[in-house]
Parts: structure tokens; sequence; C-alpha cells
């Protein structure tokens, strides 16, 4: 298990900085939340992290090394509004997919990655809809689908980009809970999160973000309604203390 470490990352897009200088080490084997205001950079960070994006500065480490070397072993899942659900491919198909960074290059998958792709559907308690397409599942379905591909992958880290936006109460406990599992089994999982009122239920690190980092850590010292401050302005304060946003302090 390595940490993920990022180093002076800065992000423009069109002259206008989304990013400032980000220096950020992310724990292993922990449940970390991305929380910030809209447009304070949170997918700009993931995509960056990731290198899909043109950046002004900054090093991203996989342990000691460059993470480009090591870019098979962390699985992303996008905002769910830039993902194409046009595109015709069932169930089984996307998880199968996992699989083939794992592949020699002109190999087919064969039976075995097939059958480890049945596990990884299995494991998020879809077997029943392998011959779906996507088009046809709920958001919350299509998030367990995009994590049981990440399992495909063998991925160590699971960065994922709001995969609660606009699903129901229950799926969104069925992620959570498997998510926290496969924490539990040594994965890393990194989301990006809006309901400020479930940081403290969900994760074990929060990193408060707005453009730059506001501060990063265990939730009980970091989410922090004087840091919360910081990354919102102070009206927020207030606002959460009558919905009850159980700051850490
Ligand atoms: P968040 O995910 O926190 O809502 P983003 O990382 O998506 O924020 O965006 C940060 C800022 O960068 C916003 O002001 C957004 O409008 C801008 N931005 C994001 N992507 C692009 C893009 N492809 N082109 C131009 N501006 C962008
Ligand atoms: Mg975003």
């Amino acid at each position: 298990m390595e940490t993920i470490r990022v180093e002076n990352l800065s992000v423009a897009y069109r002259g206008k900085v989304a990013l400032q200088q980000i220096d950020l080490e992310l724990s292993a084997g922990k449940l970390t939340g991305i929380v910030g205001p809209n447009g304070a950079g949170k997918s700009t960070l993931m995509k960056g992290i990731l290198q899909l994006i043109k950046t002004q500065s900054g090093k991203i480490f996989y342990g000691e090394q460059p993470l480009n070397d090591h870019r098979k072993k962390i699985a992303y899942v996008e905002q769910r509004q830039d993902i194409d659900l046009s595109f015709p491919i069932d169930v089984f198909g996307v998880v199968l997919f996992g699989t083939y960074p794992h592949l020699k290059m002109f190999q087919r998958p064969g039976k075995k990655e097939k059958s480890f792709a049945a596990v990884c559907l299995e494991k998020v308690g879809l077997s029943d809809f392998a011959d779906r397409q996507i088009s046809e599942l709920s958001g919350g379905q299509l998030q367990r689908v995009f994590i049981a591909r990440a399992l495909a992958q063998q991925a160590e880290w699971i960065l994922l980009d709001e995969p609660f936006a606009g699903i129901d109460a229950t799926s969104e406990k069925i992620i959570i809970e498997l998510l926290k599992e496969l924490r539990d089994e040594g994965k890393s999982i990194v989301i990006v999160h809006h309901d400020l009122h479930k940081v403290t239920d969900y994760f074990d690190e929060v990193i408060l973000l707005n453009k730059g980092l506001i501060a990063s850590g265990p939730v009980a010292q970091t989410y922090t309604t004087k840091n919360m401050e910081k990354t919102y302005g102070s009206e927020i304060t207030q606002m959460l203390r009558m919905g009850g946003a159980g700051f850490a302090t």
C-alpha cells in the first residue's frame, strides 16, 4: 500500500486559476472525502492527480515513484454527467473491461478474466444485472457497476467524483457500506463529496478545498468549525448549526 502525494499542483483554465499550489498526501487504506463549495476545484484535483488535464505545475507520486508508472493501480469513476451512457454495453462488459489493463497486448479476455469479472459483480450485489444495458440502470446501480470494474482492475485506489449525486438515500447507504467494506479489506478510497451532514459518518480523513488547500487530515482534527468557515465563509456555520452538520469541534 502506497500513499499518493501531490506536490505543488496548480491548474488554470484559460488563465483562470482553479487550483493553487496544492501540497497534499492521501493516506493509504482510508476513506477520504474531498469537500468544498461548488467550483472549488474538487473535480480538477482528482483529474490533476490522475494527470488527465493539463497542469501549470505539479508532481504526483505513488509512494516514491511517479504516479504515471502505476496508473493501473488507481481506478477513477468520473462524475455521472461526464459519462456517456448511450454507449451500447452491458453491465458484464463494463466490469470485464476492468480486467483489460492486466491483459497483454492483443490478448482477449478468457475464462479466467470472465470468472473474475463475475466475482467482482457478485461483490457489489449485481450478479442478476449482468445482461442489462448500462443505460437501463439507476444511478446507484451504475456507481456499483463502476466499483465492480475498479475491483476487476485490481485497483488499490478507487477515486469517485460525487458518487452520491442524484441518487436516493437507500442506494447511497448501500454504496457507502460497500466502500467501507472495501476500505476494511485494504483498499484506499477517495470521494468528492457535497453533503456536509455525512462527513463525520462517512470519512476517516477529509480534504478541505477552495482553490487552495484549506486543511487536510483525520476528520476529528480537520472538520472543525474554524476550517469550515475558511472553506465556505462564515455564513455557512450558522446555516449548518441549524441543520446539525456535526462538526468535530
Ligand atoms: P468542483 O468539482 O469543486 O465543483 P471543478 O474542479 O469542476 O470544481 O471546477 C473548478 C473551476 O474550474 C470552476 O470555476 C469551473 O468552472 C472551472 N472549470 C472546470 N473545468 C473547466 C474546463 N474544462 N474549462 C474551463 N473551466 C473549467
Ligand atoms: Mg465537481
